[in-house]
């Protein structure tokens, strides 16, 4: 034993186990190298993740983008529908104007009122603009309303001694209606009781009138022979449904009632001299009472349905 540890001590390079290590060295070496290539690694992955980065910065602006794009074209598309839609009219009232025939005078009395054209009523969604094309008719002391020219059953059908009231509207009674179309429109009153509907058509129940309907009213009610008669003038040209001369002025216009119910108006002249001047009112409380807007092709058409339907109502007025 002694021997060895001479040995050992002779030749310590050689044996020594904790003094002579090459290979912890070369393992230092290695967790050196290894940590370098580790922090290599971990360096290379941020570059990565931050190019990675800078491609989803950049993907999502192009999405934002494409976004802005679709938003954009549909906008357009939108705008693109509503000049077809225009066009559309434009091109059915065309069709139509061919496609009024109105009688001549040397006609025989049978037909001398008859009067038939493509119109337009309100769709359920007057809101939203809508109408439909109808085939109007007047024609045996009935105004007809066909879906098509064909169609043998009239999908509205009123008797002419059912109609209370035909004129022209105002912008006041179609507040959503572009001003443009106001002049072909106009409207009549007309009691649907025993009225057969073949197809649900707008025809709306009758509501009081609109506040701005009432032109300048004073608020006051007159009671008279149930006409409920507000105080009104008119700047829009209208006439006296008593004596038939306009009841209107630009600027200075003359005191006029107009019934809320039956909207029947005249000078308030008459009511004042306390003539006899109109007869008792139709509408009062009758809840069968509707309105129909119609809409013509034209102002001439308008004012042509106009002056035949009011040839057609029982007159009111007492002159
Ligand atoms: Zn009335
Ligand atoms: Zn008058």
């Amino acid at each position: 034993a002694v021997k060895k540890l001479q040995e050992i001590v002779m030749n310590p390079l050689q044996k020594n186990p904790f003094l002579s290590n090459p290979k912890a060295g070369r393992r230092q070496d290695r967790d050196h190298n290894e940590r370098n290539h580790a922090r290599r690694l971990e360096q290379e992955m941020q570059a990565e993740r931050y190019k990675y980065k800078k491609l989803q910065n950049e993907k999502e602006e192009e999405i934002s983008q494409l976004n802005d794009d679709i938003t954009k074209l549909k906008r357009e598309l939108e705008l693109r529908r509503d000049d077809v839609e225009k066009l559309r009219k434009q091109l059915e009232l065309r069709g139509s104007i061919d496609n009024v025939s109105l009688t001549s005078e040397e006609l025989e009395d049978e037909t001398k009122d008859r009067l038939e054209s493509w119109v337009q009523i309100p769709t359920r969604n007057i809101r939203r603009g809508g109408w439909k094309r109808q085939f109007a008719v007047i024609a045996k002391n009935k105004l007809l309303l066909y879906n098509s020219e064909r169609d043998q059953q009239a999908a509205l059908s009123i008797d002419m001694e059912k109609l209370y009231h035909v004129r022209a509207v105002t912008q006041g009674d179609v507040i959503r209606v572009d001003a443009t179309l106001i002049p072909k429109i106009f409207q009549v009153l007309y009691d649907s009781e025993g009225q057969t509907v073949v197809n649900s058509m707008t025809t709306s129940s009758l509501n009081a009138p609109a506040q701005d309907q009432i032109r300048g009213g004073s608020g006051e009610n007159i009671e008279y022979k149930g006409h409920n008669f507000v105080v009104v003038a008119y700047r829009m040209p209208t006439n006296c449904e008593t004596c038939n001369r306009p009841c209107y002025h630009l600027i200075s216009p003359p005191p006029c009632l107009e019934c809320t119910r039956c909207h029947v108006r005249c000078h308030k002249q008459h009511y004042d001299d306390k003539e006899e001047f109109i007869q008792p009112c139709r509408v009062n409380d009758k809840l069968s009472v509707k309105e129909l807007l119609v809409m013509c092709s034209t102002e001439g058409e308008q004012k042509l349905w106009i002056t035949k339907l009011s040839r057609k109502i029982p007159r009111r007025g007492i002159s």
